[in-house]
């Protein structure tokens, strides 16, 4: 199978594209892994015709907004985001109207239409930067995830509506499981993802998005990292440095990022379905979103 991608992918002049939190077997075929945004710039810079985008649907309608004149195939057109789904433009709008004094700020982890509604967009590495860039606003709408929200509400002067929003699988980490895991790795750092619960965040030595993760892994003196985020960032974690322990949260998977299967990503190279084609209308809007984030955190 590995064999048959790689020639359809000679044929279509295709780059496959897969996030942190995909399977195993997606990873190790990919050109490219990474987060949503880094992968997205890295099919703007890359001349293939054609990206198989290996995650949820808002990654890949990012990377069309980005680069609209390549073909974006996402292998199973059902692959979404809990989070994502949680913000609608019509909410959006109605919440801009309560506060009209506010700028709204979007990670970039909502759909593209909510992008091109908002006045910037964020990743969870730069979102307190992104805020704190808004210096005509001193009140903030943050908008879909409430505990990056929270979070970047703890570390600026601003004032932040947060956004009844969250990733399920993020928010899910219990606080006793972390205590546990530290009980059972005494020497273990933790580092969890800011999409977790304040609770949770506080436990942690270094808050972080998977971009991030990746770094500190590399540098760290600790030889046990307990990972506070989706299970699949550990098999990268723990290939990239196999002289360190990476542990994971049981249960702490996204059943969306496991649907893509290398079969899949066979069918849609050979058949160049199913696209994701971002409306003209929207994609200039929510472009202009991702490049003013993009200015500020370079
Ligand atoms: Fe969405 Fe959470 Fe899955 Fe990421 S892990 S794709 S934020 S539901």
């Amino acid at each position: 199978m590995e064999e048959r991608i790689k020639q359809l992918k000679k044929e279509r002049n295709a780059i496959i594209l897969a996030h942190n939190y995909q399977p195993p077997e997606i990873q190790d075929i990919a050109d490219y892994i990474g987060d949503s945004l880094d992968l997205s710039r890295r099919v703007a810079e890359d001349d293939a015709e054609v990206v198989v985008f290996c995650g949820v649907y808002f990654m890949a309608e990012t990377a069309n907004i980005l680069s609209p004149e390549k073909i974006t195939l996402l292998p199973d057109a059902h692959a979404g985001c809990q989070l994502a789904d949680m913000i609608t433009v019509e909410a959006l709008k109605k919440k801009r109207e309560e506060h009209p004094d506010a700028a709204v700020v979007c990670y970039v982890n909502s759909p593209a239409a909510v992008k091109a509604e908002s006045d910037i967009c964020c990743t969870s590495a730069n979102a307190l930067a992104v805020v704190n860039s808004l210096r005509d606003y001193d009140k903030i709408i943050f908008v879909p995830d409430k505990n990056l929200g929270s979070y970047v509400a703890s570390k600026t002067d601003k004032e932040i509506i947060l956004w009844d929003g969250c990733c399920p699988i993020h928010d899910d980490v219990e606080l006793c499981q972390i205590e546990k895991l530290k009980r059972n790795y005494p020497d273990a750092v933790f580092i969890a993802h800011p999409e977790c619960r304040p609770s949770v965040l506080a436990l942690a030595d270094e808050v972080l998005g998977t971009s991030g993760m990746i770094k500190f892994a590399k540098k760290t003196s600790a030889n046990e990292v307990i990972i506070g985020t989706e299970v699949g960032m550990v098999y990268r974690l723990q290939k990239e440095n196999p002289e360190k322990k990476f542990i994971k949260i049981d249960g702490a998977i996204c059943k969306d990022m496991k649907l893509t299967t290398l079969d899949k990503v066979e069918k849609s190279l050979k058949n160049l379905e199913p696209r994701v084609v971002v409306s003209e209308e929207i994609r200039v809007k929510a472009i202009r979103a991702v490049n003013k984030m993009i200015e500020i955190s370079g």
